[in-house]
């Protein structure tokens, strides 16, 4: 016989150095941050110890943001709109959530971060990413 049955296993990991400078600059700063990789000339967000493409130690930390490119989204039932965003000055994109009202989003209109105003150095310090309206606002 097998069971199938779904085991919730709860486990903490340190983030590591660009992960904690990437947590620490959501949480004292309200500033998104990369990493510079100066073989690749790419910048990756979010923050990253090493580069994924050329395996390069020792990137550069840069600040990006907080206007960012909406790249792809996905509506899910319930939880809402996630969305790949590439932060002003990135190369990559980032998971994060769309705020609403989302009428009609499309590839490549503009966005902002949203922060929290309370913040504890956690990814949900971004409450998400906010489509700018034409006007500015
Ligand atoms: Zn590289």
């Amino acid at each position: 016989m097998i069971r199938e049955e779904a085991i919730k296993i709860p486990f903490q990991y340190a983030a590591g150095t660009a992960g904690s400078e990437f947590l620490i600059n959501l949480r004292d700063h309200r500033q998104l941050t990369g990493s510079r990789c100066s073989d690749c000339e790419r910048t990756l967000a979010p923050a990253r110890a090493y580069c994924p493409d050329c395996g390069r130690e020792g990137l550069h930390s840069v600040n990006i943001g907080p206007g960012a490119e909406l790249v792809s989204w996905t509506i899910v039932p319930d939880k809402g709109v996630f969305a790949l965003v590439r932060p002003d000055g990135a190369d990559t994109a980032m998971l994060h959530k769309l705020l609403g009202p989302i009428d009609d989003p499309q590839p490549g209109i503009r966005l902002q971060v949203v922060f929290r105003e309370e913040r504890s150095g956690h990814i949900n310090d971004i409450e998400g990413f906010a489509i700018v309206q034409e006007n500015g606002e």
